[in-house]
């Protein structure tokens, strides 16, 4: 099974999707996630890529179809798979059309979050992670039980620099221009999903394993 999960960013995308590769038991490849971590580690890969990630830019093709490359046919565990944030553009989208007809494979299900403007940046604003884990919280609608204390680990939380005012209109900008065209690629594969995303976590939730049941 292979599920890529779309929509802007601040859908909730990531929320879902560590439900979602429990349920299914799916390898989470988060692209955000893969470079923020390699950020932390201090590695070149990670230094480079923040510098477009905090002012909302995205990351080159290149760079990106190579690490998503590397994980799906270098690591063994990936023929169950939740893509999240990537492709974020059609180049990226054929690359990994490429890339899954190497592997005799194709995509189960396209999964559009769609989450109106005004949403997307009451999300965007109060959304903490933690510097440990990378578990997500939500200062008013997924609070931890200790201010800034991850629930999880006990990590200290932090807001995302790309998460901040000026870099989330930019990151709005960028999904308009570059990423919403993949919808239109991937229609007409009888593949694609639109789910509302302005329901709480657990309906939001529900309604993705409904249509993800259906297209399996
Ligand atoms: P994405 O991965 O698409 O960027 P996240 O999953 O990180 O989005 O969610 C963005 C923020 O919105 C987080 O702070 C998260 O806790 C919150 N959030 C996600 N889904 C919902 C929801 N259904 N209702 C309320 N808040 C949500
Ligand atoms: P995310 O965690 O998915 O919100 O991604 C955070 C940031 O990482 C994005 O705003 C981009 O700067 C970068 N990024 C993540 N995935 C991609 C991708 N597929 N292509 C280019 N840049 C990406």
């Amino acid at each position: 099974m292979k599920i890529l999960l779309m929509g802007p960013p601040g859908a909730g995308k990531g929320s879902q999707a560590q439900r979602l590769i429990d349920e299914y038991d799916l390898a989470h490849i988060s692209t955000g996630e893969m470079f923020r971590e390699s950020y932390q580690r201090g590695e070149t890969l990670g230094i480079e890529a923040m510098r477009y990630i905090k002012n909302g830019n995205l990351v080159s093709d290149d760079i990106t179809n190579e690490i998503v490359r590397k994980r799906l046919f270098e690591d063994g565990d990936t023929k169950n798979v939740l893509l999240d944030g990537y492709p974020r553009t059609v180049k990226q989208a054929q690359a990994l059309d490429h890339m899954l007809d190497k592997m005799n494979s194709k995509l189960t299900a396209v999964v559009n979050i769609v989450v109106d403007e005004e949403v997307i940046l009451e999300r965007m604003v109060g959304r903490r992670v933690c510097k440990d884990c990378g578990q997500t919280y939500h200062t008013t609608f997924k609070p931890p039980k200790v201010e800034g204390v991850c629930d999880i680990c006990g990590g200290e939380l932090y807001q995302r620099q790309d998460d901040k005012p000026e870099s989330v209109r930019n990151r709005l900008n960028i999904y308009e221009s570059k990423t919403k065209p993949i919808i239109d690629y991937y229609k007409g594969r009888g593949v694609l999903v639109n789910i509302n995303g302005m329901q709480s976590f657990e309906a939001v939730y529900r309604d993705i394993v409904k249509a993800v049941g259906e297209l399996s």
